[in-house]
């Protein structure tokens, strides 16, 4: 679909300028310099020619079937050159020029009217308020941008709303002597959107990692089918910023204040099997890696060094993210022993010392990647004036070129003296860095997106044993106020749904509550009901074991006098003694249903904000995920010998959470907390329901 805009046939400029400092005159000169393979036209009415390309006097003046038409003119003319462009056949336009939607009502009129010529017309537009693209294809060369990083030919490809941080990244693989494939950058985007251009990179063979800098998604339930179709074909790296508000509002202690503002992006991206970075370099390092290496089967490294500090610093970072640095096996301690220097140092890292030569190495990486011990390889490499570093380059780029496993290579040298080793490393597609850390991190987002692609969340469950039309009557009834349900109502829909609560009864008077919990049994609890009531327990409104009548009578009198409210009842409710306190809950998220939260409920929920969230529909795998996810999951699961609760309860109680708020998306939040678990049942004990 955007073939013509990714790889055009010709570029027309209209606005292009003489005047060197003007983008007029920076896109012929991209265009130009990076040796792009079809015609230029620059458009201008006064010139004869743009650095030495002929202009034309208008677009309809310049020859036809034009792909691509950038347009760097002011806001007020842009609807009529994009009707002139149409009227010409015009294929794509990129509006480099800003004044529109970005700046206000005054702007917007311009970005509306040129929409509905370009619609008319069928004409593509990138922007407006935006970079542009490149192609760095031989075949294309497109430089359709004006900004100034020319890359080498490479297989990353980079899209973003801000052309800020695209070129940014764009510079950091130009830096690092790195290539890529396709730029983008659609600023406004009030046409081709963020998700159209990762689907169109997701099939461009040429491109094998695709990076993306998001602020928030406009459209999150695009995005999340479009990033998922492609993360199953080549890995989406992703870095999300504006996070820091995020904290603030995580002090709240329901689950709308523990949603925390964006929190759906990062959901979004896990669900999609994207990989998330909350740091740039990070990001940009790991790009290089993806562009070159195989995606590791596992989490063990073998490192190799000819200097000691760095593998420490190295082995540090690899193992505190998760990884495992395991023994090199029999066989391979007695090879090295015999290959290396008697002084060497034969374990896992294995240091050849600063003498160690290309055989060493070789016998190294060889021995490692014959070794099942090992999933990936990682390289320290500095290169002492006394060695011959390019053989022992060399070397590692075989090694690399074989692809047998991943590894990444710490090469610790001066770039403008050993050029030669740094060159040999780059044609070899080894993934090198100037840093231990740097490398290490490289190679745990590799490692990392392994996990995310074993991930296999499955489908989720869905219970038919449900009474879908009696919550549906309930909530049908309940839909014409606003605010929290009763809590009769949301008991019922909660027994139409099989979650298991406390058995309880409505009562109006100290008289009907008695006759409730004689019902129920001792030890009962009585709760004050009604629409007023939001905390109950710290406005007096909860009143636990209560072991006989006499203490029912008197809770009830004491919030009969306590509470004036019109609508005053009383729950009374099944006394659940001990079990642990957790917390489940629902909150609506606009376009994409509802982020689930589950965590340790009562006084943990506000000290240690111990919950994590996931999106509807939640599968029993993302669901045992959650639960294991937890800072405290060890005391569910049971610590020194006491028996954990009952795990296969929580895990079916969110299921069928998830289930009730995707069948009523009119549900704004759902609280359940506590809910109280014990060894061999789940018992909620308060519920909560908030509509629109
Ligand atoms: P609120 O959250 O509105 O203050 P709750 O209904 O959650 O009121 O009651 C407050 C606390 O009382 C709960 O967190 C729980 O510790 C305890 N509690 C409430 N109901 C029961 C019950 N049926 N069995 C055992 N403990 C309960
Ligand atoms: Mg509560």
């Amino acid at each position: 679909m955007l073939d013509s805009l990714f790889r055009p046939k010709s570029v027309a400029v209209i606005g292009a300028s003489t005047k060197e400092l003007s983008i007029g005159n920076r896109v012929i000169r991209n265009l130009v310099d990076f040796g792009f393979k079809g015609p230029i036209f620059p458009i201008n009415p006064k010139a004869d020619e743009v650095r030495g390309v002929k202009a034309y006097k208008s677009i309809l003046d310049a020859p036809d079937n034009i792909d691509v038409v950038h347009m760097v003119i002011p806001a007020k003319f842009v609807p009529q050159a994009v009707e002139d462009c149409g009227k010409k056949g015009v294929k794509n336009i990129i509006i480099n020029s800003g004044g529109f939607s970005e700046i206000g009502p005054e702007g917007e009129v311009y970005e509306k009217d040129f929409m509905v010529r370009a619609k008319n017309y069928g004409i593509r537009v990138l922007g407006p308020n935006c970079q542009g693209i490149i192609n760095s294809d031989p075949d294309i060369r497109a430089y359709c941008n004006f900004t100034f990083t020319k890359p080498d030919i490479g297989h990353i490809s980079i899209v973003a709303l801000s052309g800020g941080v695209a070129e940014v990244i764009h510079q950091g693989f130009s830096s690092m002597g790195v290539g890529t494939r396709i730029y983008a950058s659609n600023g406004n985007a009030c046409d081709i959107t963020i998700p159209e251009i990762i689907q169109y990179l997701g099939d461009d063979d040429g491109t094998r990692v695709i990076v993306t800098y998001v602020e928030g998604l406009r459209d999150p339930a695009t995005f999340m089918k479009v990033a998922r179709e492609v993360a199953a074909k080549k890995p989406i790296l992703a870095m999300k910023a504006g996070r820091t508000t995020e904290g603030a509002k995580a002090a709240a202690s329901h689950t709308g204040g523990l949603a925390k503002e964006d929190l759906a992006t990062d959901l979004i991206f896990k669900k999609a099997g994207v990989l998330t970075f909350m740091d740039e370099g990070e990001l940009i390092q790991a790009a290089v890696a993806f562009a070159t290496q195989p995606i590791p089967k596992g989490n063990r490294i073998g490192l190799i060094t000819n200097t000691g500090g760095p593998a420490v610093i190295a082995t540090d970072i690899l193992v505190g993210a998760g990884l495992a640095i395991p023994p090199l096996s029999e066989k391979t301690e007695t090879f090295l022993k015999a290959e290396l220097f008697p002084e060497a140092s034969v374990n896992n890292p294995v240091d050849v010392l600063a003498t160690g030569n290309a055989s060493h190495y070789r016998a190294c990486m060889d021995a490692m990647i014959a070794d099942d011990n090992y999933d990936a390889l990682y390289i320290n490499f500095v290169t002492p004036f006394f060695v011959d570093t390019d053989s022992i380059a060399k070397e590692i780029a075989a090694v690399n070129q074989q692809a047998e496993k991943p590894m990444v290579c710490n090469l610790m040298t001066d770039k403008n003296e050993w050029t030669e080793t740094v060159r040999i490393l780059k044609q070899g597609g080894v993934p090198s860095f100037s840093l231990p850390g740097e490398a290490a991190r490289a190679m745990t987002a590799l490692v990392r997106y392994n996990d995310i692609r074993s991930r296999k969340i499955g489908q989720p469950d869905i219970f038919k044993d449900v009474d879908t039309s009696r919550a549906k009557g309930i909530l049908e009834k309940a839909s014409s106020g606003t605010g929290f349900l009763p809590a009769e109502d949301v008991y019922q829909i909660l027994e139409a749904y099989k979650i298991s609560t406390a058995d309880w009864r409505m009562a109006t008077s100290a008289e009907s509550a008695v006759k409730a919990a004689r019902e129920l049994g001792y030890p009962v609890v009585v709760k004050a009901d009604a629409a007023s009531i939001v905390h109950k327990s710290d406005m007096g409104g909860v009143a636990v074991n209560l072991p006989d009548e006499s203490a029912v009578q008197t809770a009830v009198t004491a919030m009969e006098k306590r509470f004036d409210a019109p609508d005053l009842k009383f729950f009374v409710q099944k006394y659940h003694e001990g079990g642990m306190e957790v917390i489940l809950g629902a909150k609506a998220e606009p376009g994409l249903g509802h982020l689930i939260m589950f965590g340790m409920g009562g006084i943990y929920v506000e000290v240690l904000q111990d919950v994590v969230f996931n999106l509807t529909p939640v599968t029993r795998f993302e669901a045992e995920e959650m639960l294991g996810a937890i800072r405290l999951s060890p005391l569910l699961k049971g610590v020194r010998g006491e028996k954990g609760v009952y795990q296969a309860g929580i895990v079916e109680t969110i299921q069928r959470l998830s289930q009730l708020v995707s069948d009523f998306p009119e549900i704004q939040e759902l609280d359940l907390n506590p809910t109280l678990a014990f060894e061999n049942r789940i018992v909620v004990v308060d519920a909560r329901i908030g509509l629109k």
